[in-house]
């Protein structure tokens, strides 16, 4: 057996620890490596260590490993956990072990440093691979942050698409212009990338004015600065907005704020609010019919949800999509609408005013960005059309690493 000990918190203890144990101790998990768990070995110069529970884990052979599908195929119910290295011999590019289960494997020093255990190298895998860093802005930074490129790019170039699909996911917007006018111009893109996430508004939408709506954002007036469909336990991730018109007269101005620089702001200046927006659950709601089809979504979370590392994972925000039914204590209504009215407050002070044009498609990170609009007027000759879609995270990384491993595999993915 491992000699885990898994620890109840209490501060005393945890202020007791050494700073490194304190980190480890964030997964209420401690465990010290003893040196029989650990190879060592020098790779091109870099000492490097790889616990054998993993290494027996991940043996590449045909046995444990299937090459075709890239999937573990090792039998879980014959692993052992304490299993020993009774023979480690290198050669020139690899290394390999007799198990004390009687298996031998082998490993090339390239897979293996690439998988190496160093913060340095799992910081740059993350951040490369796993999932392109997010950089934050604020409004006054928007033109420089913004990245455009012709439709005519997006579907003919890899490069291209690729480029501006890291933008995309580093500042959470990018730009498509001299996009066709054709309400199927925005599938060519879409088709590059993935597929469109459905929803009850349909795979496609049409943002037009509509006087009888299901949904205010069919309306000309004034659309407060927002998330999309807050009330999906499966939220999309990206909107895609193809302006094939754009309103000629005032008014039809985009706003699109970075709820991850407010939410920053806020932890740094406002931490009580903030703590609220990021604890306290409230209901998001959509309840109605379209194309036919009643529908009756809730989801609760907070307006700022924060992942495992306490970084910001998704944000919930919409005034006409907040349900009426509140969940939390009695006592958190006021205070949390105290911290929501100040994130709203921040993100119209944070956020970039600009104005779409007729042949942009216009794709933001539903999840990260706040986006709103000015009223407009349509006139008889100029009447304000979008087709939108959305897609999904999951969808726009796997294509980013695809096209990452096609185009710039210095890093030797795979
Ligand atoms: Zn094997």
């Amino acid at each position: 057996m491992f000699a885990l000990r898994i620890i109840k918190s209490t501060n005393n203890f945890v202020n007791s620890l050494p700073k490194t144990a304190r980190k480890i101790h964030k997964h209420n998990v401690l465990y010290n490596n003893k040196p029989e768990d650990l190879l060592n070995l020098v790779i091109r110069g870099e000492s490097l260590q790889f616990p054998y529970v993993w290494l027996r884990e991940n043996c590449q052979c045909e046995h444990c490993y299937h090459t075709s599908a890239q999937s573990r195929i090792l039998d879980w119910s014959k692993f052992d956990l304490n299993v020993k290295a009774n023979e480690v011999s290198e050669s020139e590019n690899s290394v390999r072990i007799q198990w004390s289960d009687g298996h031998t494997s082998q490993y090339n020093f390239n897979w293996l440093k690439f998988r190496s255990f160093t913060p340095e190298n799992q910081k740059k895998y993350t951040e490369t691979i796993y999932k392109p860093k997010k950089e934050t802005w604020h409004g006054k930074d928007f033109s420089n942050i913004l990245y455009k490129r012709d439709y005519s790019d997006i579907v003919g170039s890899e490069e291209a698409l690729y480029e501006w699909l890291h933008k995309l996911s580093v500042y959470g917007v990018a730009l498509i212009k001299n996009t066709p006018s054709s309400e199927t111009a925005v599938d060519g893109v879409v088709d590059r990338i993935g597929f469109t996430k459905r929803t009850h508004y349909g795979i496609k939408f049409v943002v037009q004015h509509v006087q009888n709506t299901s949904n205010v954002a069919y309306l000309s007036s004034t659309l407060q600065l927002h998330t999309d469909l807050p009330y999906y336990e499966y939220c999309p991730g990206t909107n895609l907005l193809h302006y094939l018109v754009q309103t000629v007269s005032e008014g039809g101005e985009n706003l699109l704020s970075d709820c991850h620089y407010t939410a920053n702001y806020m932890k740094q200046h406002h931490p009580e609010q903030y703590k609220l927006l990021t604890d306290v659950e409230v209901e998001w709601s959509d309840i109605g019919t379209e194309f036919g089809n009643d529908f009756f979504k809730l989801h609760r979370a907070p307006v700022i949800c924060l992942d495992c590392h306490g970084e910001i994972e998704r944000i919930n925000f919409s005034i006409p999509q907040r349900g009426s039914h509140f969940p939390g204590p009695i006592e958190l209504v006021k205070p949390w609408y105290e911290a929501h009215s100040l994130f709203w407050d921040l993100n119209h002070q944070f956020a970039a005013k600009f104005k779409a044009e007729s042949g942009d498609i216009l794709a933001f990170n539903n999840i990260r960005l706040l986006h709103g609009r000015s009223a407009y007027e349509d006139s008889s000759n100029n009447v304000r059309k979008i087709i939108g879609a959305y897609i999904d995270w999951d969808e726009i990384y796997s294509r980013l690493r695809c096209l990452k491993v096609k185009l710039k595999n210095e890093d030797g993915i795979c």
